[in-house]
């Protein structure tokens, strides 16, 4: 059932010489994606998709091939997230799919568009269960964990197909599409003429959404009434690419300001502004919150409990999704459109003598960040060997501010949550981590899109656990000579490596690893630079020499194993049991 070279036509859609030219489904899937300016794919090769893979990048299309479908998908995603534009991934049917659906479903949580484009076993036997190579019922399977989902069964409707998703992606709240494409679908041909007609260039296809005016005048109505107004950015915030009005509208309205976590740098974490450092104060004392492209998720407690304090708090939403509005407590003043249309609507609305938020509130906030800082430093400093998680984070907190172009990506339960709060971010969409569903295992797939999105410097900051769900991903890196620096926390396990099996039986602890990996081996396995680094000079060294070189390093950076906590910051979410057994 493999489709190969040999079974299709000679003729491209361009052979101009051919008197009835012909073209096929390969080269209508690439020419709809590259009419639509999407010119990279991240995938796996394989039954059905292999010579897709092969014609694409012989069109010119980069195609950046993984070791597993989850990390390409991750990449896509992030890509989606960067560029604005669907990032794509391509995998094989049944298991393939399967791995990259995982990365759909996160991509559609995290509100990035992304299509998932799978080949996929003949419906004929695969609706009569009679048994295909990787028979799965994939579109079905697909459907309750993506935004949309749609199967092109002819040729000529490829071209519909394919703006069908690039528009399911972006517009609105964006998210994750499943299209899927089965293995006959490639190799049919048709007239190269029709087929040019056929294909759609998606004209707005993240069209603007301006918010009602009555609805921006109660969102300023209830702002103007606030005592203690504070504004939470979110990543939608950061993905909607309003970043000076967003700053001019904090700014001008004098009102605090929360980054959520890959909102940071939208305006510099050091802004006067900021509450970063001060986040229980600021969430617990507000009186009026302004969200804009951020949820009252669990990542914000619902917006309710003793997080948020015991008065009662008007909540003003920005968001592009109505449903959002309510969903986890009533929003006083909803405003419902795209961000840059509501934000410019407020910022139109605020008229000359605007009064900033009383001096007590914004001085409360900005002496709790500076007590904060001030704490926080000399831990920053320190230079206990083995290394603890301050002293190597306060090492990389230095770089990035030396190098705040450098896309941080970021995951782990510990590493996570104390570089989250560490490491000062200075520019929008800098920051990649584990987002909405505190995934693990996002790290080498975003490493790789960001570098090769963006052309800069990439320093991913991973638990060892966490690196372990992408680690393979690293001769990725070293195939595609990419600038990705990933530094390895090492404490020799989950949360930390100093577990020991409560049955005292032969196996070890559930969350402990080998002690002392040198994952930077790994690295020179592949002909990459691997660095063992026990202080937070050598690890400073070793990342500056990453990252003025450009050339694919890992390094094993020592921690000390009694450093983390058990599930970092949330460990409260983890059930334990009530019942001991004598
Ligand atoms: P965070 O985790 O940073 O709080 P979320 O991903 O939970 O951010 O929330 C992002 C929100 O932003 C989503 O509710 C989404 O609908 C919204 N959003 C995304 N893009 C836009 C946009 N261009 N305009 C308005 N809202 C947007
Ligand atoms: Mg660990």
């Amino acid at each position: 059932m493999s489709t190969t070279a040999t079974d299709t036509p000679k003729q491209k859609s361009h052979d101009k010489s051919a008197t009835h030219a012909l073209t096929d489904g390969f080269h209508l899937i690439i020419d709809a994606l590259k009419l639509n300016g999407i010119n990279t794919i991240y995938g796996v090769p394989g039954i059905p998709i292999t010579d897709f893979g092969r014609l694409a990048q012989a069109e010119g299309m980069r195609v950046i091939s993984f070791r597993h479908e989850q990390h390409a998908g991750n990449a896509a995603a992030i890509a989606g997230y960067l560029t604005q534009k669907p990032g794509i991934c391509l995998t094989v049917s049944a298991p393939g799919f399967l791995n990259g659906l995982t990365a759909l479903a996160n991509a559609t949580t995290n509100c990035f568009p992304m299509i998932l484009i799978s080949g996929s076993s003949e419906r004929e036997i695969v609706d009569l269960q009679q048994g295909d190579y990787e028979e799965m019922d994939q579109l079905a399977v697909s459907r309750p964990h993506c935004k949309a989902a749609f199967r092109v069964l002819h040729a000529q409707d490829i071209g519909i197909g394919v703006a069908r998703a690039i528009r399911a992606a972006c517009s609105g709240r964006p998210g994750g599409v499943y299209l899927d494409l089965p293995a006959k679908l490639f190799g049919q041909v048709m007239d190269a003429e029709a087929g040019r007609r056929s294909l759609v260039k998606v004209v707005d296809p993240a069209p603007r959404q301006l918010p009602a005016p009555d609805a921006v005048a109660r969102a300023l109505d209830v702002l103007r009434g606030a005592r203690r107004p504070l504004i939470i950015l979110g990543k939608g915030a950061a993905y909607a690419r309003a970043d000076e009005d967003i700053r001019a509208l904090v700014e001008k309205s004098g009102i605090p300001y929360l980054p959520m976590s890959m909102a940071k740098g939208l305006l510099p974490d050091d802004h006067p502004l900021s509450a970063g450092a001060a986040r229980s104060l600021a969430l617990k004392e507000s009186d009026v919150v302004m969200m804009i492209g951020a949820r009252l998720n669990w990542l914000l407690s619902h917006g309710r409990g003793k997080t948020w304090g015991t008065e009662p708090k008007k909540f003003i939403q920005i968001d592009i999704d109505p449903e959002e509005m309510d969903s986890n407590v009533g929003i006083a003043a909803p405003l419902v459109g795209d961000i840059a249309s509501c934000v410019s609507a407020l910022l139109d609305g605020m008229d000359g003598n605007w009064a900033a938020p009383p001096a007590e509130w914004t001085g409360a906030i900005r002496e709790k960040v500076e007590t904060n800082v001030a704490k926080m430093a000399p831990k920053l400093r320190n230079n206990n060997i083995p290394m603890d998680f301050h002293a190597a984070l306060g090492a990389l907190r230095t770089i990035v501010k030396e190098r705040p172009d450098a896309i941080l990506v970021n995951e782990g339960a510990n590493t996570l949550d104390f570089a989250r709060s560490i490491i000062d971010m200075y520019q929008p969409r800098k920051r990649l981590d584990v987002g909405t569903w505190g995934v693990m295992g996002i790290g080498m797939g975003f490493a790789v899109a960001a570098a090769i999105e963006t052309g800069k410097p990439v320093l991913a900051v991973e638990g060892d656990s966490a690196f372990g769900f992408s680690g393979m991903e690293i001769e990725t890196i070293c195939r595609y000579n990419l600038p990705v620096c990933v530094v390895v926390f090492n404490n020799n396990g989950i949360y930390r490596g100093t577990d020991v099996n409560p049955s005292g039986g032969r196996d070890v602890a559930t969350t402990v690893f080998v002690k002392d990996s040198r994952y930077d081996k790994m690295m020179e396995a592949f002909g990459g630079v691997g660095v063992y680094a026990t202080t937070p000079d050598e690890l400073t060294r070793a990342v500056n020499e990453a990252m003025d070189s450009g050339k694919p390093t890992l390094i094993n950076a020592v921690i000390d194993e009694n450093a983390g906590t058990e599930s970092g910051r949330i460990g409260n979410l983890n059930p334990q049991s009530a019942v001991s057994k004598k």
